[in-house]
């Protein structure tokens, strides 16, 4: 997206290293808590709400909820939530998850009409014995606990989808720039871990495509004795890998989060070694120590971290392809 092309320009980008290696070297004795890390520019307004239940002493899950719903209420952003481009018939549906401390989560996906679906996920996973609720079910089911239905489609949206349609090329994996995520993984200060993951996923997909974004060990994983990971990019790609659940089980083979992201995009690339080159997929990881790491595909996958010591910042992740 523009914004994220113009952010990248600016001086304000900051190398990741300096910062991830003070934070290795915390983790080795003194864990560091609390963390929120997030994916994508959107991640540091999502980290500032976040923070505010984290820093408070409050639950990771709560602070990646609020967190999230900041990218999800936000009409300005066309890959999120409200104001999200449609799928090619015009239609925002919309995919979540959300994961806690004791490995329970909830889920929903083609979801249409409800601005907070990370919250509806949330109710599936607090008051229902089910994982993952699907398209009509779901918005049944949000109804039913009282979130009000409306129209996500802005007019800026549907007049970019209208301009699509006059071509609608359908190229989901070429254009790098349609779809993003956010993905947010935290450590509260009881040490306990939380993830949530929520998208619009891909602009102009065929009508009940499902990304990675609300498969749990795809588009999130969290185990609290190891770490939390959680994805952006391809999600068909990421689902073939399972990719954050592999990214958590990698760490408890002993690999850092940033050796856990890299095996994992590397693993991508040798599923997909063409069509690797033209998409992109990135990776968050948490350790439980409150170590990071990030990795992507390609250039220009940019992550938020807020800790202790940094104050919400943006980085851009090392990637694969130079
Ligand atoms: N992973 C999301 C999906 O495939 C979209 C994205 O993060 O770009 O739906």
């Amino acid at each position: 997206m523009t914004t994220r092309r113009k952010f990248l320009s600016s001086a304000a980008l900051l190398s990741a290293l300096p910062f991830l290696n003070k934070l290795k070297a915390a983790s080795a004795d003194t864990p560091v808590k609390p963390v929120v890390l997030s994916t994508w520019n959107f991640g540091q307004g999502a980290n500032a709400e976040a923070w505010k239940v984290l820093a408070a002493g409050g639950r990771a899950l709560d602070a990646v909820e609020k967190g999230v719903q900041v990218p999800e209420g936000d009409p300005l952003e066309t890959s999120v939530g409200y104001g999200g481009l449609p799928d090619r018939d015009g239609r925002v549906t919309l995919d979540s998850c959300i994961m806690d401390e004791a490995a329970n989560c909830g889920a929903v996906a083609c979801l249409e009409h409800i601005m907070h679906p990370i919250s509806v996920a949330r109710r599936v996973m607090e008051k229902t014995p089910h994982v993952l609720l699907v398209g009509d079910g779901a918005l049944q089911f949000a109804l039913a606990q009282g979130f009000k239905k409306e129209n996500l489609l802005t007019a800026a949206s549907e007049k970019a989808w209208r301009e699509w349609l006059k071509k609608a090329e359908y190229k989901p994996i070429a254009n790098i720039e349609n779809h993003d995520t956010i993905g947010m993984v935290a450590l509260d200060q009881q040490q306990n871990m939380s993830g949530a993951c929520t998208t619009s996923g891909m602009a102009y997909k065929i009508h009940g495509r499902v990304g990675d974004s609300p498969i749990i060990g795809a588009g999130l994983f969290v185990d609290n004795e190891i770490g939390a990971a959680t994805s952006t990019g391809v999600g068909e790609e990421v689902i073939r890998i399972c990719g954050s659940h592999l990214v958590v089980e990698l760490m408890r083979q002993g690999n850092s989060p940033q050796e856990a992201c890299e095996l994992a995009v590397k693993r991508i690339v040798k599923n997909q070694p063409k069509k690797s080159r033209e998409m992109q997929i990135g990776f968050l990881a948490l350790s439980k120590n409150g170590a990071v790491g990030a990795y992507a595909l390609q250039k220009g996958f940019t992550y938020a971290l807020q800790t202790p010591e940094i104050k919400n910042q943006l980085f851009e992740a090392k990637s694969y392809y130079a």
